[in-house]
């Protein structure tokens, strides 16, 4: 699957945690005492894992849940259907809420999860990706942290997948086609 396939860095690791610390510190700034990080697997988790940290730095104290919810199934292009496979354990309601997802490409997954948790009654409810494809958004959902824009091509690395390859990268490139 993954043989003989090189992939050329378009973020590195370094670009990456420099951009998530600063990320970390504006969030940190944003919100007040209360934080809850959600953060939208499987995508998500290593830039997650590392934002919690560069929180912690920024001398915030975030809580942390996890929801696994996806509308591309294996392939390269977004089904349409969302399914929720993995629900949160923390009550939302009240709560200081940061939505954190790998990329934002039509935006229907964070549509999908940003609805659901502000009908839970979230109090403050924001959005953090890691990255966004500008103009491919067809939802008019916003994220209000962006780590980097990318082309449209499909990259993966840094926790972004190809039929769950490629995860374990800790940069992020362009996938060949
Ligand atoms: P959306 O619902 O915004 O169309 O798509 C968001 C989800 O699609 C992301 O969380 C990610 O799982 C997947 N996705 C969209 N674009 C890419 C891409 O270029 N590479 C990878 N690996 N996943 C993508
Ligand atoms: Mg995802």
């Amino acid at each position: 699957m993954t043989d003989n396939i090189s992939i050329t860095p378009l973020f590195t690791e370094e670009i990456i945690a420099d951009r998530t610390q600063q990320l970390a510190n504006e969030i940190a700034h944003t919100y007040p005492k209360d934080l809850l990080v959600v953060a939208l697997l499987r995508g998500s988790f290593m830039f997650a894992a590392d934002l919690l940290r560069a929180l912690h730095r920024a001398g915030a104290h975030p809580q942390v849940d996890f929801m696994t919810a996806s509308s591309y199934g294996t392939g390269k292009e977004s089904s349409g259907q969302l399914t929720i496979y993995r629900d949160l354990t923390e009550n939302v309601h009240g709560r200081n809420v940061l939505i954190v997802d790998d990329i934002l490409e039509t935006g229907r997954t964070l549509s999908y999860a940003h609805a659901e948790i502000l009908n839970r009654g979230a109090n403050m409810l924001h959005i953090c990706v890691l990255l966004e494809k500008p103009g491919k958004c067809i939802t008019g959902i916003k994220a209000d942290f962006v780590g980097f824009e990318v082309p449209d091509q499909f990259v993966v690395g840094y926790g972004l997948d190809h039929a769950n390859y490629w995860r374990e990268l800790p940069f992020i490139g362009v996938l060949p086609q």
